[in-house]
């Protein structure tokens, strides 16, 4: 039964356009134009991109699964102390479905693959704002609640979610319209400096997180006598920081594959440690997160900034929709790009059947 599906066949890096090159991957690459059908295929292929896949797809349910328990179980819409928690949740649900439906389908065309990217940073920096949407309700440390900088701190965060997906974007092909259009899609900043555009990237996933864990850091590194909130959550947080630091690691020095290109392409290269590493982190951000919210419930009632649908929902649809805007804006000169090139393609052949009766 199983040999009546043919799988696709797996390409090395010399057989691929240059945009689908990853440093230290010499094979298992999918074919540069695959139907969506074989993207999906591919899930049960051993490829380069295989264990990528899973490594999100597979935590997007136990998310979902906590997700679902907070709120059918705990009724967390009847209470707004819950809601900073939910939407933390939710954003874990989105980052890693995002990113493994675009590891999934990134080989259907080089223009695919850059749209595809863009949407996984807007989830990514989704995810920054739920991080800093939580941290501001259950996570500062007692010294600093309703300070200033714990009243200016979601306001700088949703700011800074707009900037990481507008950087991370740019990243991949520069501004859309002024250094890409839809007749011209050169790599611009990637394709000239690679390693400018991964700095680039590393600093806009870097520079929001390093802001959310301010508070954190300060809580659990710094801070010394009285309102310190020096409690048992802290291990968690130090679980979730060395995790983080480790997935940081990871993603800027391609690990272990660049010491050994080839032999990592299809099991223990940098990115799939990395997800693993950045899913492990979440997990345990997660737990210290709910051990704050229930170990400080009382005390963060009494004298904590309160939860209102300002500060957390609207705060989370603002961001989605711009960030939306963003994406679309990215994608635009790559759409209309593929539009016009299937128009082409559309003629073509009507052209040369045309020209074969004429004849
Ligand atoms: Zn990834």
């Amino acid at each position: 039964m199983l040999s009546l599906i043919r799988l696709p066949r797996v390409f090395t890096i010399n057989q691929v356009p240059k945009v689908f090159h990853e440093d230290g991957i010499i094979s298992g690459y999918r074919h540069p134009r695959s139907s969506a059908t074989d993207c999906i295929l591919s899930l049960f292929q051993l490829t380069n991109e295989t264990l990528n896949i899973w490594t999100h797809f597979l935590p997007t349910w136990y998310f979902l699964w906590k997700l679902v328990t907070v709120v059918l179980i705990q009724t967390a819409w009847q209470d707004s102390f819950t809601w900073p928690l939910v939407i933390f949740l939710l954003s874990c649900c989105v980052y890693p479905l995002a990113s493994s439906c675009a590891h999934t389908f990134s080989s259907m065309s080089a223009r695919a693959r850059h749209i595809c990217f863009f949407f996984d940073y807007g989830a990514l920096s989704f995810y920054s704002l739920g991080s800093a949407i939580s941290y501001s309700a259950y996570v500062f440390p007692d010294k600093w609640v309703n300070g200033v900088f714990h009243q200016s701190y979601l306001p700088i965060a949703l700011l800074n979610s707009v900037l990481c997906t507008s950087v991370a974007c740019y990243s991949r092909l520069g501004l859309p319209f002024l250094q890409y259009h839809r007749d011209t899609i050169k790599r611009f900043p990637e394709y000239q400096s690679p390693k400018f555009s991964k700095y680039l990237r590393v600093v806009a996933f870097a520079y929001p997180y390093l802001f959310d864990n301010i508070p954190l850091f300060y809580r659990v590194f710094l801070c010394s006598g009285d309102g310190c909130t020096d409690n048992d959550t802290n291990i968690l947080h130090y679980n979730h920081i060395a995790l983080a630091l480790l997935t940081g690691f990871l993603f800027a020095t391609h690990l272990p594959e660049r010491l050994a290109p080839g032999s990592f392409d299809y099991i223990g290269h940098s990115h799939q440690l990395f997800h693993v590493c950045g899913i492990l982190g979440t997990h345990f951000q997660m737990k210290a997160i709910e051990q704050d919210m229930v170990t400080r419930h009382a005390w963060l009632r009494e004298h904590s900034i309160p939860i209102t649908l300002n500060n957390s929902v609207c705060a989370v649809l603002f961001c989605v929709l711009v960030n939306l805007i963003i994406i679309i804006l990215y994608s635009l000169p790559l759409l209309s790009a593929a539009d016009r090139q299937r128009k082409r393609h559309q003629r073509a052949p009507a052209k040369a059947s045309a020209d074969s009766v004429t004849s």
